[in-house]
């Protein structure tokens, strides 16, 4: 049985009066909920570990891709455990694209986050122009390959496929465009770490996900999950999208 999650990405949004929301969260939370993750601003951290009521995680939006070091404003995948936090998202594609992160940027992060015992939720997706030129799977493979560091498993790693045409926009693929990319990531993530860890990895889908469109997607059967922007900043929006899942 893979793991289900519903993981929440404040971005840059809220202070510490937002942390009422982890609260109302969980009052509206169905009683056999999957596992569902907070990942607020990093000065919130501490304070939403302390918050946050039972059944919700906490998680970091990104981390850096050394131990530790001269790094101004920089955070440390440690300085996240320490926090009491749990995951940390890396790759975004908002960091990919504002902050210029490759790759392999990205693999030395997922390291680091493993070596602190962090869950790390990390992020492909392709752009607009990627679909129109039919480069989608050829642009996941790569980004696949080249963010995972050998090592991954269905504890350590979770997947977040999130077409960048899709984040905050409104526009969700199709059922079938979204069975395809996650049915070869599945199949990808099989032929390299083998039948049972490729299976056990959680793979999410992420951008545009609402309470009315959260149980068409979640039909797809390599949809484990969403990673969810504006609609985890409210309770009342994120809670129904949980309950679909
Ligand atoms: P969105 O963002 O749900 O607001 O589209 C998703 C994400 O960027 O993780």
């Amino acid at each position: 049985m893979r793991r289900k999650i519903a993981a929440g990405n404040w971005k840059m949004n809220g202070t510490a009066a937002a942390l009422n929301e982890l609260e109302t969260l969980a009052q509206m939370m169905p009683e056999a909920a999957p596992e569902v993750v907070i990942c607020p601003p990093a000065p919130l951290l501490f304070r939403a570990v302390d918050a946050a009521p039972e059944g919700i995680a906490i998680g970091a939006q990104d981390c850096h891709m050394q131990a530790k070091g001269a790094f101004t404003g920089d955070i440390s995948a440690e300085m996240i455990a320490d926090t009491g936090a749990g995951f940390v998202i890396v790759g975004h594609s908002e960091r990919r694209d504002a902050h210029e992160e490759t790759n392999s940027d990205i693999r030395a992060k997922t390291r680091c986050a493993w070596g602190s015992g962090l869950t790390a939720i990390v992020c492909i997706g392709e752009s607009g122009d990627d679909r129109a030129a039919n480069n989608t799977l050829d642009i996941i493979g790569g980004q696949l390959a080249g963010s995972l560091p050998d090592g991954a498993d269905g504890a350590n790693t979770v997947i977040a496929y999130e077409p960048i045409w899709a984040i905050g926009t409104g526009k969700v693929p199709t059922l079938e465009q979204i069975i395809e990319v996650h049915d070869f990531i599945r199949a990808r993530l099989i032929t390299r770490f083998g039948a049972e860890i490729g299976d056990a990895i959680a793979l999410l889908y992420g951008g545009s996900v609402k309470p009315d469109n959260a149980e068409v997607i979640f039909r797809a059967e390599n949809v484990d999950g969403a990673l969810v922007g504006g609609a985890s900043l409210k309770a009342a929006d994120f809670a129904p999208i949980i309950a679909a899942l």
